[in-house]
């Protein structure tokens, strides 16, 4: 009902061939046509015609899909399973009982906390005390949080390790180097700044180096992926909106996007806000402005790095950059452009890692279950560092690889890049 309803005409796209279920990663997980796409289209179908209510064994099939997307690309008949979970979930939203975890998610962490820079800041600063001062070490020692809640205890042990660095959204310029190519903004994201503040600047450095003015526009605010992904379309229209009002006052060549989930999310503004008779047309020329990080370097084109690294490396696909922005090859040519980087393939590496935006936090069983099995292709690889594109799959990843003691690390493509730039002046 309302604004957000599924699209009949999307869901009656379904024909049912199945030929969606070998993607679907909790369909092979489980086996279950419920945990399917085809299944989950079905429930959506029987819901729309009375069939059956929005009652929570319902709801449980769409809570465990984690939107990757998978199935859009392995779907001969077009089906936008994405645009329709998204309102399947906003449906759901405004008519379930909660349970605790998904109301603290809900209604202050994606509410009241991550659009606000200030209150974001301080939780985080809070967590670097946290993590410094040594109560941490002191908690996980006396095995008191695991006490008080296992799943809490766990949830922690993944919780990323905040840096010094915080990437600065002032409005700043930094000054393309040699000869300008292009001027563009960036979108650093709510939670990107603030835990990969280093890594943040590693993508202005590469921009810079590959000839870029880069603007970090002011007034900018979380893109509204998470809150989308809960349901929440109100507030991710309000986002996007702030959104739009900052990006489109910076007379850009492209608003660049470091992050897959955010990045899609800013594609799909104007869909979004197509009823929005004020933001409609800002909207589509802002998603229009969007580029992934990767597809712009590729475009550009890049200025092949000379910087030697002696890495093996497997590239682990985010979900929301090769099913939902369909971009695959671009960050294996980025990789392979790096002098010296091996890069070797590993099995299913577009299959979710399990991060999916709140999934770690909403189902973290099902999100270990696949975050083990990535593990298994990854270790098969041998590679001694994971590449990727998005700040979800990378603390998942790192997650992943500590709990099974292994010696390997995960890096953005862009740090690998920036490495390579810097030790050139070595060669
Ligand atoms: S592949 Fe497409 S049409 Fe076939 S069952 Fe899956 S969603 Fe439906
Ligand atoms: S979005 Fe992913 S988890 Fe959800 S139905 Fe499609 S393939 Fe399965």
């Amino acid at each position: 009902m309302g604004l957000d309803a599924p699209s009949e005409e999307d869901m009656y796209k379904c024909v049912h061939c199945g030929f969606c279920l070998q993607a679907c990663p909790t369909y092979l997980e489980t086996g279950l046509e419920t945990e399917s796409p085809r299944g989950r289209i079905a429930l959506m179908k029987a819901v729309n015609e009375g069939r059956i209510g929005i009652t929570p064994s319902v709801t449980r099939h769409w809570d465990l899909c984690i939107q990757c997307r998978a199935c859009e690309v392995a779907c001969p008949s077009g089906v936008p399973y994405g645009k329709l979970i998204e309102s399947t979930m906003s449906q759901v939203n405004s008519r379930r009982e909660k349970s605790w975890t998904t109301k603290i998610v809900s209604n202050i962490i994606l509410k009241r906390i991550i659009p606000h820079r200030n209150r974001l800041l301080l939780i985080i600063k809070f967590l670097r005390l946290y993590q410094l001062t040594g109560i941490q070490k002191v908690l996980r020692n006396s095995g008191l949080l695991n006490l008080l809640s296992p799943y809490l205890s766990e949830l922690e042990k993944s919780a990323p390790q905040v840096p010094a660095t915080i990437l600065e959204t002032s409005g700043q310029t930094i000054r393309a180097i040699g000869v300008k190519r292009s001027r563009v903004a960036l979108l650093s994201g709510c939670i990107m700044p603030l835990v990969n503040g280093p890594e943040m600047e590693a993508v202005i450095r590469v921009l810079t180096r590959n000839g870029c003015d880069v603007i970090v526009t002011q007034n900018q605010v979380c893109c509204g992926a998470i809150n989308s992904h809960m349901g929440d379309l109100q507030t991710t229209r309000k986002l996007a909106k702030r959104n739009i009002d900052a990006f489109l006052n910076s007379d850009v060549d492209a608003v660049i996007v470091a992050s897959a989930g955010c990045g899609i999310r800013m594609k799909e503004y104007g869909d979004l806000l197509r009823n929005d008779t004020a933001y409609a047309s800002k909207a589509q020329t802002l998603s229009s402005l969007v580029k992934d990080i990767h597809e712009f370097l590729a475009e550009l084109p890049i200025i092949p790095p000379k910087g030697h690294l002696n890495y093996q490396v497997t590239y682990q696909d985010s979900c929301h950059l090769s099913h939902a922005q369909r971009i695959t090859e671009p960050p294996r040519m980025l990789l392979r452009s790096i002098p010296g980087i091996k890069l070797i393939e590993m099995d299913n590496p577009s299959k979710c890692c399990g991060a999916g935006g709140t999934y770690t936090i909403t189902e973290r069983d099902f999100s270990l279950r696949l975050l083990d099995s990535k593990i298994k292709d990854i270790d098969k690889t041998q590679a001694s560092i994971v590449a990727t594109a998005n700040p979800g799959c990378v603390i998942q990843l790192q997650y992943g690889i500590k709990i099974n003691c292994h010696n390997r690390t995960v890096k953005y493509v862009t740090d690998l890049l920036d490495e390579s730039y810097s030790s050139e002046s070595t060669v």
